[in-house]
């Protein structure tokens, strides 16, 4: 059964917790930190040896998939532009700025547009500046202006065939796309809200934490994973946002019991071949790896182990999606 609630369903200890850092990822550590085990490591590094091994799902068809599976995510970076693409067309400019009476009647034709472009599942909250980023990956800061008052959160949902076959290249084939899609839907999306002459910033990763925003905007709640867990996907889904100055009506956040079953439930952890996800019964504020923001009540995943087995895998794995019984649930 599913709750709406009128506060999202985490526990912040104001006190221990600030804003995160980008350079913090393992992604970013990796060229700085001189004390991370995978400093220097890039994780396709040992791609050549692993296809020469000639297991199946790890053949270099497979492995040109995935290459091929990120291209719109990472060559189209106008994707991610606070900016316009292209002209205005004049018709645009004559219209002028979209009259918006009803917020609620606007959320509701923000979500059809959204599904239209690719999203399976959108919700809206307030933009909480404690999940935007303090720094981006080059070190600059990151301030949103304050007439962005909304974030429009969406997933996409991930091939479940593809994600079973995790930790299998075909499963990053499904990610790599997952990323593709979330490039190609923020961008038609953040255009959508220009054309009505609102100003949008769409992001998938990049700027701000997708997660809390996720739950915010009531598309699921935390699991055991560290991953978005949805009713409809479980955690099988990539998370993009558009943040925006357009009027909205907010969506609650939900709660579906994951804290509970979570607290019962071992199959990522016993699924994660480097023990990476913990074990204990109950969430706490311990943190595992540099990489974790401190002041968060939850189950942290060690994102070093987890990064090291992607070095040696020589791509993504998706074992703790695989494994979920939300996934297992879900109708892709
Ligand atoms: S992605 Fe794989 S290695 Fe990382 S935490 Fe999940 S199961 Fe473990
Ligand atoms: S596999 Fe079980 S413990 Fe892990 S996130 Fe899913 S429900 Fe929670």
């Amino acid at each position: 059964m599913i709750k709406r609630l009128d506060l999202p369903p985490y526990t912040i200890d104001p006190q221990k917790h600030s804003r995160y850092d980008e350079r913090q990822t393992v992604f970013m550590r990796r060229f700085w930190d001189r004390k991370a085990s995978f400093y220097g490591k890039e994780f396709r590094e040992n791609v050549g040896e692993i296809i020469a091994c000639d297991s199946p799902g790890y053949s270099r068809l497979d492995f040109a998939r995935i290459l091929a599976a990120w291209t719109v995510h990472d060559c189209f970076s106008d994707a991610f532009s606070w900016k316009r693409l292209g002209q205005v067309d004049p018709s645009m400019i004559k219209l002028g700025k979209h009259p918006v009476p009803d917020p609620a009647l606007m959320s509701k034709q923000v979500k059809e547009t959204a599904r239209m472009y690719g999203a399976d599942l959108v919700g809206i909250c307030e933009l909480n500046p404690k999940w935007v980023y303090s720094h981006d990956r080059s070190g600059d800061p990151i301030e949103i202006p304050g007439e962005y008052k909304y974030a429009i959160v969406m997933g996409i949902a991930m091939d479940k065939e593809a994600v079973m076959t995790s930790p299998a290249f075909p499963s990053a084939v499904a990610t790599g796309l997952g990323y593709s899609r979330m490039a190609f839907t923020i961008a038609c999306l953040a255009q959508f809200i220009r054309n009505l002459r609102y100003s949008a910033i769409p992001m998938g990763n990049d700027t701000a934490l997708s997660i809390p925003l996720a739950i915010d905007a009531g598309l699921g709640q935390l699991g055991r994973n560290g991953l978005l867990i949805t009713p409809g996907y479980g955690p099988c889904v990539r998370i993009c946002k558009v943040f925006t100055d357009l009027p909205l009506k907010l969506d609650r956040p939900i709660d579906f019991g994951m804290a509970e079953t979570c607290k019962d439930c071992n199959k990522c952890a016993t699924a994660c071949e480097v023990r990476a996800i913990s074990f204990e019964r109950e969430p706490s504020y311990e943190v595992a790896c540099p990489s974790n923001n401190e002041g968060i009540l939850r189950w942290a995943v060690n994102a070093d182990r987890c990064y090291e087995f992607w070095v040696e895998n020589g791509a993504a794995c998706s074992n703790c999606i695989a494994t979920c019984p939300y996934t297992h649930r879900s109708a892709t």
